[in-house]
């Protein structure tokens, strides 16, 4: 699982842009995990065949979702890393409005206001 690290000031620019990357390179090595655990497990499909007692570490329905949250996330990831880099951070992206500081300090990569996450959700 994700560590949950205590997110940087908003205004503190750098400590944001090294939390986002850090984050960034976090999440792609959970994906490289996932992407590894799914290749290990559909080598060991056959001898769960012949051995249906052994059961798989977890169902595929857990995996499939968080693999696809965690691509979300790295998405979002990058998106608000792409945006600091334009000099666009702590901008709305859909009215361009600064986004409260209370939802930058609780999510980082958050790229919506309040009033547009409300309208937009992503
Ligand atoms: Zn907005």
């Amino acid at each position: 699982m994700l560590q949950r690290h205590t997110p940087p000031d908003p205004s503190d620019i750098r400590a944001v842009h090294a939390a986002l990357l850090k984050k960034r390179d976090e999440l792609a090595a959970t994906l490289a995990h996932i992407d590894r655990s799914d290749q290990a497990r559909s080598r060991d499909r056959d001898w769960i065949d012949i051995t249906p007692i052994k059961a798989p570490e977890r169902p595929d329905v857990e995996g499939v979702d968080l693999r696809s949250h965690t691509e979300r996330e790295l998405r979002q990831v990058q998106h608000a890393i792409e945006r600091q880099d334009a000099g666009l951070y702590g901008l709305c992206e859909v009215c361009g409005g600064p986004i409260d500081h209370g939802r930058l300090a609780a999510v980082p990569e958050m790229t919506h206001c309040s009033r547009c996450a409300a309208e937009w959700p992503s």
